[in-house]
């Protein structure tokens, strides 16, 4: 498994943790880059999380792949997948009207996503999370979260 893989595959598991600790408020995704072991998410937000959020999310996101979950892969329609799932599905930038069919990553109860890349097949597969650095931009009203992976 590449290392880029395990890295996009964390930007799923931290996306998840970044909702439980900060909410459905922090549902959107904005945008999202992985570069070797670094991995960059970020999400639409209305006010910067404390420290202590920080460290909850970097400590659940370390949990989770502490407990080596399944990934699930789906193949599906994506009137399926909206009616399974919802707008949990997307990001903020909507895909195409042409696009009907998906690839859906899904990790039951923590994270769900429209995603055609490539991922681990278990959490543990990952490696230790490191939040490295994380900024809000206020005016932007977006929440960016850095991260290396062991
Ligand atoms: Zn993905």
């Amino acid at each position: 498994m590449s290392l880029e893989t395990r890295a996009h595959t964390a930007l799923h598991i931290v996306k998840g943790a970044i909702v439980k600790v900060l909410g459905e408020d922090a549902k959107w995704s904005a945008g999202a880059n992985v570069n070797g072991g670094h991995g960059r998410i970020t999400v639409q937000y209305n006010r910067k999380p404390t420290e202590d959020e920080v460290n909850e999310i970097e400590r659940l996101a370390n949990e989770k792949i502490k407990e080596n979950a399944v990934i699930e892969i789906h193949e599906m329609s994506r009137v399926d997948a909206e009616a399974r799932w919802g707008d949990w599905i997307y990001d903020l930038f909507p895909l195409p009207e042409s696009i009907t069919e998906l690839q859906v990553f899904h990790l039951p109860d923590w994270n769900v996503n429209a995603c055609n890349k490539l991922h681990t097949e278990t959490t543990g597969e990952i490696g230790k999370v490191s939040i490295s650095k994380w900024r809000f931009r206020k005016n932007k009203q977006l929440l960016e979260v850095s991260y290396d992976i062991e």
